[in-house]
């Protein structure tokens, strides 16, 4: 059978996410937040899953840019590889101090600063946006002549590292604090303390922020550091994470007058955004709800779905190759709903109620090669959705069920 163990990462990284979970309760800290954790790993599984499909498209990329431009013929050899590697982890320090300096990147890269907490599930906060961003600043690596497979193989490793600094639970790690990028340099990155703001932006060695002047040690008698956002997102909703500083963004160019200037918005600091413009738009796009559940059944039924999808997708991606394109469509879509659903859920919201419709119908589309009669999947879809208008008070059943009260719309 021809599978994918590239799958594998979903249990690998959960198995360490569960470890420090532990480890944790172990040094009686209170590093993991039940919403915020959830909404981290969401963020994660709709990157893993969408990643699938771009993953082939930029090895393409790699490929077509090193064919036709690359400026010398680099040879995997130890030196080879060793170059890969500085020229990689400096290609990341710029991307990433870029990211965090022009507003087009920051929109992308917020996702993974707005985590209050900081433990392993934030290193999942990363978006297919960031993915495109990224891909970009990684083709100056075949422009100067690394073979596309070098890449991708050094990508993977290079990846895999970042995970394992989001931790409180590793202090400092002696002479290695010199060298490499910390759990302890990292917490500086995600503190919003003024003193740590836009430092350590390294990936695995910390040279190059020494080097750019963008270097600062985590002082351990200091005041306790705060974790994500200066002006805290406070939502866990899926797609107001995903989409709200573009959407200022969007809002702060559409205000400002003449083209050049717009341009310059684009590309100026996420510091000079009016931040009454998220407040404006927090107005018309994100009602808050009142109702705060907690109740064991609220969290069963979000944790049941969560282990639910992180269930399918490692199948899904683990028997990719075999899962026809039709059915490929409809499981992704599937999850992204159920990651909005879980947002919606951690924020109360009563039309979630709606998404749960919209799941079944999806179930029913997946069944659709199975069924001989295209008339009885069509049946099978009005009575879901008869079912729906005539039972209205279902709805409300639901979210007393699900929330412990119907909270205001
Ligand atoms: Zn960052
Ligand atoms: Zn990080």
């Amino acid at each position: 059978m021809n599978l994918n163990w590239m799958a594998l990462a979903v249990p690998f990284f959960l198995f360490f996410m569960g470890l420090e979970y532990l480890v944790a309760k172990w040094q009686k800290k209170d590093y993991f937040r039940f919403n915020n954790s959830v909404a981290n790993l969401n963020v994660g599984i709709a990157e893993r899953l969408l990643d699938t499909f771009t993953v082939g498209l930029f090895y393409f990329f790699y490929e077509y840019i090193h064919r036709h431009y690359a400026l010398f013929d680099l040879q995997p050899g130890v030196l080879g590889w060793v170059a890969l590697f500085l020229a990689t982890d400096f290609v990341w320090y710029w991307y990433h101090r870029l990211a965090h300096e022009i507003n087009l990147f920051w929109s992308a890269h917020v996702v993974h600063h707005q985590s209050e907490d900081f433990n392993y599930t934030v290193s999942a906060r990363i978006t297919v946006f960031q993915a495109l961003i990224r891909t970009g600043f990684w083709s100056i690596l075949p422009l100067i002549g690394f073979p596309a497979e070098m890449i991708t193989t050094l990508l993977i490793l290079h990846g895999l590292y970042p995970f394992f600094i989001h931790t409180r639970t590793i202090g400092k790690l002696g002479w290695l604090e010199y060298i490499l990028v910390t759990p302890s340099h990292h917490r500086v990155h995600h503190a919003s303390n003024p003193e740590y703001l836009d430092k350590n932006y390294g990936d695995v060695l910390i040279i190059w922020d020494k080097l750019f002047g963008t270097f600062v040690e985590e002082k351990e008698e200091a005041v306790e550091l705060v974790y994500g956002l200066t002006k805290p997102l406070e939502s866990h909703s899926f797609l107001w994470q995903q989409f709200h500083f573009m959407m200022e963004l969007f809002e702060t160019v559409r205000r400002t007058p003449g083209f050049i200037p717009k341009i310059k918005v684009l590309f100026g600091r996420p510091d000079d955004i009016d931040p009454e413009i998220r407040d404006q738009l927090e107005k018309r796009f994100l009602s808050r709800s009142s109702v705060h559940a907690t109740s064991r059944r609220f969290r069963g039924y979000v944790l049941g779905q969560l282990i639910g999808i992180l269930t399918i997708l490692f199948v899904f991606l683990l028997l990719e190759k075999q899962v026809s394109v039709y059915h490929q469509t409809l499981i992704a879509l599937f999850i992204l709903i159920t990651l909005v659903n879980c947002g919606a859920l951690l924020e109360q919201r009563q039309w979630v109620f709606y998404l749960e419709i919209t799941r079944a119908c999806f179930l029913i589309l997946m069944a659709f090669p199975y069924l001989t009669n295209p008339l009885s999947v069509s049946l099978l879809l009005i009575i879901t959705l008869l079912l729906w208008v005539y039972f209205s008070n279902l709805q409300n059943r639901y979210l007393r069920l699900v929330y412990g009260t119907v909270p205001a719309k």
